[in-house]
């Protein structure tokens, strides 16, 4: 080791979802919305001025915040925004979490959670699910220094019913709760109606899954004045210029687009509930998920096994090799065509194979 070595912040990275390329990939890997972004949206890329590109953009993002403000009903000053949901959620963790007790978050769930923890220094624990793979509201009803919870859960894609986020909301008043509804739009119930009365709640959301905008980078939060205001002021302190000019005219024409956007989400709802059928005469047993993919098991075929060979074919899923989920793939919720390919192969892989 260099002696500058031991001046270094070392962390355990996250490790993203492989980006492929290449022709003929079905990509079921990283829960990408397998449609495209609304029409007008694209318009509103293309009409970005090289004006705005030359100059910074504005720091308090107004355009986009004021859309969602209006959107969901609720005051500009209780609206965040950051570069992807991952972005608004390092901010929180580093802006709310900094007390001596532990945070509490799933054993099993998202797995940048634990990464933000490290990087800063946040004392955690695990809070195992249980056998069925749901989060138990008893074991967040307990001393602590914070609370997250991704509704629906990843990668299982259970939703946690809201009276139960309530009960868990009632048993912290002194503590942010923090409900990561990445994947809300496609099944389970926002928060966001609790915002009224919990100032301890911070709803996090994305355009990545559900508005088809991964590749813009454009997350929010929804909270009361105060628990925006501090999250502001650490953004100030870190980069004040999070929202690029494109990011800003992207997000804000997407807010305007809901009914695009419930079509594609409807056609993504029906294939899940199409693939969720097949999947099941095919052996595969697998989580009710309310979200745009599916945790599923095989009793006959190792997980891993399957992964490589879907691989092999230019399927990717995603396969997580950790205790108690070893067994299982994530598979993103696509086309209906790109889910018959899926299907086909592991009609043939298990009818050979195992
Ligand atoms: N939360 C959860 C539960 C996720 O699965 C993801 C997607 N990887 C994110 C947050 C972050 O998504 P994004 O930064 O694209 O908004």
């Amino acid at each position: 080791m260099e002696a500058w070595e031991a001046n270094v912040r070392k962390v355990t990275p996250y490790t993203p979802g492989e980006q492929p390329s290449g022709a003929g990939i079905i990509k079921l890997n990283t829960n990408e919305n397998p449609y495209p972004p609304a029409p007008a949206v694209m318009r509103a890329l293309r009409e970005v001025e090289a004006d705005s590109l030359r100059r910074y953009p504005d720091p308090g993002a107004s355009v986009l915040v004021e859309a969602l403000a209006a959107r969901y009903g609720l005051n500009p000053s209780q609206v965040f925004v950051g570069v992807g949901s991952d972005d608004v959620l390092a901010m929180a963790f580093l802006t709310f979490f900094n007390g001596e007790k532990p945070i509490l978050f799933p054993d099993i769930t998202y797995s940048f959670y634990d990464v933000w923890a490290g990087l800063y220094g946040i004392p955690f624990e695990r809070q195992p699910l249980d056998a069925d793979f749901t989060i138990r509201t008893e074991d967040y009803c307990r001393e602590c220094g914070g609370i997250v919870i991704p509704n629906p859960n990843a990668p299982t894609g259970v939703a946690k019913p809201l009276a139960e986020l309530e009960d868990i909301l009632k048993a912290n008043p002194g503590v942010i709760v923090i409900i990561d509804e990445a994947y809300i739009d496609f099944g389970g119930e926002s928060a966001l109606a609790l915002l009224p009365q919990y100032g301890n709640l911070l709803v996090v959301q994305t355009f990545s899954k559900s508005r088809s905008l991964a590749g813009m980078r454009i997350g929010y939060a929804f909270g009361n004045e105060k628990l925006i205001r501090y999250l502001n002021d650490a953004k100030y302190s870190f980069n004040s210029y999070t929202m690029s000019a494109a990011a800003l005219a992207v997000g804000a024409a997407a807010i305007k687009e809901d009914a695009y956007y419930q079509g594609t989400l409807q056609k993504i709802v029906h294939t899940r509930e199409r693939v969720k059928e097949r999947l099941g005469r095919l052996g595969f047993s697998f989580l009710d998920s309310q979200s745009n993919f599916i945790f599923a098991t095989h009793p006959e075929c190792p997980a891993k096994e399957l992964f490589e060979a879907l691989k092999q074919a230019k399927i990717y899923v995603r396969y997580f090799p950790k205790p108690r989920i070893d067994n299982y793939l994530r598979i993103s919720i696509g086309t209906d065509q790109e889910m018959d390919v899926l299907l086909g192969f592991l009609e043939g892989y298990l009818q050979k194979k195992c």
